[in-house]
């Protein structure tokens, strides 16, 4: 047996635990709220698509001999049937793509912060509430095709995940919208880097999340990153794995210093964990 032939095997043999061992075609599946549904779409010898979600398109990749459908799931979803759409060419539905959504129960989550403002807004912070939804909604349903998303990523700030997707939440004793990203404990002034690469779509200060920069990475997956004590890119910069994208602070609706990671799919906010490896996975801690 000759060396070149050794090496190879050896490294097929440790392949799945190491950093370089190749990336997944496909994200994690899990078809809950909050989750990816991976959909078989059959073989073809173009792409086949587009393929529809709630109005949003989803992203398609071949999968060895076939291709499938990666749909984000929003967390608003109710447990049981849903379909998406294969679209032809002209827009009719070629056929539909039924999937069912099981429940996921998360649990509840009871927070305090001190500006009470970020609980009960005024008039005007109502009215700058509204016109951010149109950014962020516009920013979180790209659509574009000059990056292939990756299905893996690494974690943008190095530090404590928490398992805090999903959340019930409660700030000062009041219900609000459930968390559609993971928090990552880390100090003020931390560097946040871009896990893959994109092109930033927007960026700027939120009422809720502060300082928050959106990366689009192509074919409807877009990542976001909240709370920031500086910005570093501008909307139309492109990133590249590991660019620095601006660091972590306090900023918008917080109790501290951390990192808000969100990733859509469709415009639906999914559980980054699962563009996580296994061995980068969050420890139940926590949250911010
Ligand atoms: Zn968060």
């Amino acid at each position: 047996m000759t060396r070149a032939l050794l090496c190879t095997l050896t490294v097929l043999a440790l392949a799945p635990g190491l950093a370089f061992a190749a990336a997944p075609v496909v994200p994690t599946e899990s078809r809950v709220p909050g989750g990816i549904a991976l959909l078989d779409l059959g073989a073809s010898p173009g792409e086949p698509g587009p393929v529809m979600y709630n109005d949003h398109r989803a992203p398609v990749v071949r999968n060895g001999e076939t291709w499938t459908a990666v749909v984000g799931i929003p967390l608003d979803t109710p447990p049981g049937p849903q379909a998406a759409r294969l679209v032809g060419a002209e827009g009719k539905e070629v056929r539909a793509l039924p999937f069912t959504v099981v429940p996921k129960q998360y649990a509840e989550q009871h927070l305090t912060v001190k500006d009470q403002r970020k609980v009960d807004p005024n008039a005007e912070d109502l009215a700058r509430i509204d016109r951010e939804k149109v950014r962020i909604d516009r920013a979180l349903g790209a659509y574009t095709t000059d990056f292939t998303p990756p299905w893996q990523m690494l974690p943008p700030v190095p530090g404590e995940r928490s398992s805090s997707f999903g959340l019930r939440r409660f700030f000062n004793g009041q219900p609000r919208n459930p968390h559609s990203g993971m928090d990552i404990a880390a100090a003020e002034g931390t560097p946040i880097v871009s896990p893959a690469a994109g092109r930033v779509v927007e960026a700027g200060d939120f009422f809720f999340n502060g300082n928050t920069v959106f990366v689009d990475h192509g074919h409807g997956v877009v990542t976001m990153y909240c709370h920031l004590s500086r910005i570093d890119v501008q909307p139309g910069d492109p990133v590249a794995a590991g660019s620095i994208l601006g660091l972590v602070g306090a900023t918008g609706r917080v109790t501290g210093p951390h990192l808000h990671w969100g990733i859509g799919i469709n415009r639906a906010m999914v559980d980054p964990a699962l563009f996580l490896a296994a061995d980068e996975n969050p420890q139940p801690a926590a949250a911010r």
